[in-house]
């Protein structure tokens, strides 16, 4: 296989940006000798707390992880079901059927590729408890019609803000927009650990306190033989806090970066036959993904691998077609924006280290991939 001349990401260029903090980081850990929660973990629930601007942080082992303590501490489970949008990684919806949940699969809107509070209205029932708004791609979901929808069905109302770090909607971070907000800090993430690892951010100090007694066995605070619920060994360790705390002075600035990438590909595809997707007015994207949709997406994709571009697609199969949601007899419902962009859509390479040189090839190289004249059949 040849080397990638634009890789789809990137992190040893990110790791060079910090390469003394995360020795340091390191060195600090294996000297401290506490591994499993401890200060590094404390400092960090802190500082992620105050960027989110919510009180509490529940340092976790994974996103996956954040959504199904969520849901089970807010008591969602057994007959309960759960909406999600069609359009995300499967952990979210794998998060609500861990937790004993139903999901209930919602399209997306055709110019954001987001849910929306008119795309999850029609799929409420008496028995939805919970709505998870994904920010996919990083882009804010509009979280004021959502609360307001979540209001008058009377259901919880979290965020899946695992492609989302740093973004705003009307000016307040994701994770802090809804009753809790689930982070994943998977390594390639915009601010990533060196492994799994996870975080709830809330305003309520009680549901803060039940995340953290279920992901520690049920221990009550502070004592290590009583357990009062169920629960498992999904707590943060001290060598991903410690990355983290070193990684989280740079996020801005690397989100800064995405932006100014974001950006220029809008500029420099502008007049390429592919589509974008919207972005809200009331939102301020973390620019996780740059996803454009095109036709023959996978002769399109094959022409820029071939080109040395890495690219990915987020996601080829919609959640609610994938075999592990199938109910025998029962036909998947329809969900027709999602499975047309499921056709459609292409990420191309987002990281903060793409060059305006990088963006000008990857420009070239879609244009003579889209422009060029299909093979005549026959
Ligand atoms: C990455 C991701 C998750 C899961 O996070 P893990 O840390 O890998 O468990 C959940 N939802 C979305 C939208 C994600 O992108």
């Amino acid at each position: 296989m040849t080397a990638m001349s634009l890789p789809f990401l990137d992190l040893g260029a990110l790791h060079a940006d910090l390469r003394a903090d995360l020795d340091a980081a390191w060195r600090e850990v294996t000297e401290a000798e506490t591994y499993i929660g401890g200060p590094f973990v404390e400092r960090f629930e802190e500082a992620w707390a105050a960027y989110c601007g919510t009180r509490r942080c529940v340092g976790v082992s994974s996103g996956t992880a954040a959504i199904e303590l969520t849901l089970r501490a807010l008591g969602v489970g057994e007959g309960d079901e759960v909406l999600v949008p069609a359009n995300s990684f499967v952990a979210t919806a794998e998060a609500v059927v861990s937790a004993g949940a139903t999901p209930v699969f919602v399209d997306v809107e055709a110019d954001t590729l987001l849910m929306s509070a008119a795309t999850v209205r029609d799929a409420l029932t008496p028995r939805s408890a919970a709505i998870i708004a994904v920010h996919l791609f990083g882009e804010p979901v509009d979280m004021t019609g959502m609360a307001i929808l979540a209001a008058q069905a009377g259901v919880a109302l979290i965020e899946d803000a695992a492609q989302a770090h740093g973004a705003t909607w009307r000016g307040r971070r994701a994770g802090g927009l809804s009753q809790a907000g689930c982070f994943s800090f998977y390594p390639g993430k915009n601010l990533g650990a060196f492994g799994d690892a996870g975080a709830v951010v809330t305003d309520d100090d009680a549901l803060a306190a039940r995340i953290r007694m279920i992901a520690n066995h049920g221990r009550p605070p502070g004592n290590a033989h009583l357990h009062d619920c169920l629960g498992g060994s999904d707590r943060l360790d001290a060598v991903q806090a410690a990355v983290l705390l070193a990684k989280l002075p740079w996020l801005d600035r690397w989100n800064d970066a995405r932006r100014q990438v974001a950006d220029r590909y809008r500029l420099a595809l502008a007049e390429l036959p592919l589509t974008m997707p919207a972005r809200l007015s009331g939102g301020r994207g973390a620019n996780h993904l740059m996803v454009v949709q095109c036709d023959r997406r996978d002769e399109v994709r094959a022409a820029l691998a071939a080109a040395g571009i890495g690219t990915g697609i987020h996601y080829p199969v919609p959640c609610h077609l994938q075999g592990a949601f199938q109910a025998p007899g029962r036909r998947p419902l329809a969900l027709p924006v999602v499975e047309a962009a499921a056709r459609r859509m292409l990420s191309l390479p987002l990281h903060p280290h793409v060059s305006a040189a990088q963006i000008g090839i990857v420009a070239d190289a879609l244009a003579s991939a889209l422009l060029a004249r299909p093979a005549l059949a026959g």
